[in-house]
């Protein structure tokens, strides 16, 4: 689609909230954590497992109002292990998986919105999903990566995590405790569902090999990008530990 080029590709993902036939296209949407699995960090106030669920109650309520045939890897308070998730998501034909997380960190300062994907296939849906989320968040833009976590490794779909603010920032924690604000996440996530081919281009930040990329940047950059650097691949380490 040419036309596309001379366009910003977010407005071409909002037009498409109508122009999508979804019919035959089933999401899987996989609400992180459950049960005794609270996600977040130890000491975390808000529980990272009510909000992905409650999220994820909304997409699939906006999804299914759009004609998608939807289903939930999780639909109460339980605790599902990550093969089931993923044995889940590969079971359907013609569908896509939506992973709903949310950040933690000890650095209370940290906030923004993360979008992880693995295969190439999956980047423009992670594009979309990204561009609308992060334009309806008060949160700033952390990127869109590649990360080679187990629920995205394992998938043979389409298959994004959107890490959707960090709930140990006092702002983000905040927005996330408003219904209104889940419900918004929900739309913007359903949006870049209905606009994923009409990404026309798209960047992001390869962590596949992040122990090999921060060896180089504290050997060469200066202290204060190096400390920046350790304290984000921390987080995003307790974060991989806890999806495999
Ligand atoms: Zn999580």
């Amino acid at each position: 689609m040419v036309a596309l080029v001379t366009r910003d590709s977010s407005d071409a993902a909002r037009d498409s909230r109508t122009a999508e036939s979804s019919d035959s296209v089933t999401v899987v949407i996989d609400a992180g954590h459950g049960g005794h699995d609270r996600g977040g960090i130890p000491g975390q106030r808000v529980a990272e497992k009510d909000m992905t669920l409650d999220v994820s109650q909304r997409l699939r309520n906006v999804l299914s109002a759009s004609g998608y045939r939807v289903v939930m890897t999780r639909d109460s308070d339980v605790f599902v292990p990550l093969p089931t998730r993923v044995a889940i998501a590969n079971s359907y034909r013609n569908a896509i998986f939506v992973c709903i997380h949310f950040n933690a960190t000890q650095r209370r300062s940290a906030g923004g919105i993360e979008t992880y994907f693995y295969s190439r296939d999956s980047l423009p849906l992670a594009s979309a999903i990204h561009r609308l989320v992060v334009g309806g968040a008060p949160s700033s833009n952390r990127g869109v990566r590649r990360r080679g976590y187990y629920v995205l490794r394992k998938t043979n779909i389409p298959a994004v995590l959107v890490e959707c603010g960090f709930l140990t920032n006092p702002t983000e924690a905040a927005y996330a405790q408003t219904a209104s604000y889940r419900e918004k996440l929900a739309e913007e996530i359903a949006a870049g569902v209905r606009g994923r081919n009409s990404v026309a281009s798209a960047s992001f930040i390869d962590q596949t090999r992040v122990a090999r990329s921060e060896r180089h940047s504290s050997k060469h950059s200066h202290k204060k990008s190096a400390r920046k650097k350790r304290s984000s691949s921390k987080r995003s380490g307790a974060e991989e530990a806890s999806a495999q």
